[in-house]
């Protein structure tokens, strides 16, 4: 297989199973011939993604040695703390032994230091590292790593033990991923809720290309374009306008931006055939909705933000209550359902959007850095 798709991203092969094995099987014989006949060394392969490079390491390793797993795990542990990390697995009496560390892959080495760390403890005769794969651009450490497989440019890859999402580590070929790593928000809410302003917070921060369709109608019925003409008749009265003209719209905006980082979606989808077609459309690109965030308020402040926005904006639609009331009501029948379309695939996160503009900020960016 040269491409394969997990979690709706594609991936495309970069090192085969056959130059994966010589590589390990050129480290086995490295460290072994260092090594020499008479020292039996303790192999430790940190789970889970090494399972297979340790497996396929001590095979072709052709002295006597011992291997053994361990893994960090974190936890929560108290509030103050946060999330507490451990080693876990690491039972044998390590003292006065030469113990080799074999990683998958090395990159920032935020974990390879903390494992480093607990194993120094020990009093081993020797700790020495080794690593299948090692991102050297993006290495921040002093530790020095012993043995290396492959050096490799800073891309996400998957495959022979490593996991997107704890899928992919199946495949006996490493892939790496096409293109990067979008973070693609839907910003929800009904009108009013402050998706607009929350969405220049919010693109600065993350580099993200912000599309609302309203501003697109709106720049369209401005430039008086066959578009805008069409949109102005559904908007002025706070109808929505049909789905396949908004939907051809939004895949034209998004193709205007193909180097984007990502995309904040304010004002799409808002009916079940828009978040259909998105989903479609972003994953024929190999990319998804990471989140929908959505701002929570409720309908009588909404009437009081839209009427003094309209003030000062002169938007018809702000200004008359009878096509707020129908802009609500479009929300209420049309669009809140999608709330249960994204909680169903587990990316729903509902924010309480009243309060000042930067406590919702920080709330949507505790949200979007857990992600
Ligand atoms: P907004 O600025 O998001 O409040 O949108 C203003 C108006 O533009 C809406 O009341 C609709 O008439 C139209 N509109 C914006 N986005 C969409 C959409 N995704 N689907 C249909 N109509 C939309």
């Amino acid at each position: 297989m040269d491409t394969v798709k997990v979690n709706n991203r594609l991936f495309e092969k970069y090192i085969s199973a056959e130059e994966i094995d010589d590589i390990v099987k050129s480290m086995a014989m490295e460290i072994a011939n260092e090594m020499g006949e008479d020292e039996v060394p303790v192999f430790v392969g940190v789970m889970n993604g090494a399972f297979m490079f340790a497996a396929d390491f001590i095979r072709h390793y052709p002295y006597p040695c011992e291997i053994s797993f361990v893994k960090m795990s974190s936890y929560d542990g108290a509030e103050s703390i946060g999330k507490v990390q451990e080693l876990i697995g690491l039972s044998d009496d390590l003292k006065d032994r030469t113990v080799v560390i074999l990683e998958d892959i090395i990159d920032t080495g935020n974990t390879l230091q903390k494992i480093y760390d607990i194993f120094e403890s020990k009093n081993n005769k020797e700790l020495r590292i080794a690593t299948l794969l090692f991102k050297i651009d993006v290495y921040t450490k002093e530790l020095p790593i012993d043995y290396i497989g492959k050096v490799i440019e800073d891309k996400f890859v998957l495959g022979y033990g490593l996991d997107y999402d704890e899928l992919g580590r199946n495949y006996p070929n490493i892939y790496q991923l096409k293109g990067k790593i979008m973070n693609n928000i839907v910003l929800f809410g009904p009108p009013g809720a402050g998706k607009g302003t929350q969405a220049d917070v919010i693109k600065e921060k993350y580099g993200l290309v912000h599309i609302s369709t309203g501003d697109v109608f709106r720049y369209n019925i401005k430039n008086e374009t066959e578009l805008g003409i069409l949109a102005k008749s559904y908007m002025d009265d706070g109808n929505l306008v049909p789905d396949d003209v908004t939907i051809s719209m939004l895949k034209k905006e998004v193709e205007k931006n193909s180097d984007a980082n990502g995309f904040i979606f304010d004002g799409f989808p808002r009916t079940t055939s828009q978040a259909e077609a998105l989903d479609i459309f972003l994953s024929e690109k190999g990319q998804s909705i990471n989140a929908m965030v959505s701002l929570e308020v409720a309908e009588d402040i909404l009437e009081k933000r839209l009427l003094e926005r309209g003030a000062v904006s002169g938007r018809a639609d702000d200004q008359d209550v009878e096509k707020i009331r129908n802009r609500f009501n479009e929300y209420n029948t049309k669009t809140s359902i999608l709330k249960e379309y994204y909680q169903g695939k587990d990316k729903y996160y509902g924010i309480d959007g009243v309060g000042t503009i930067n406590d919702i900020s920080g709330k949507i960016i505790d949200v979007i850095d857990k992600l």
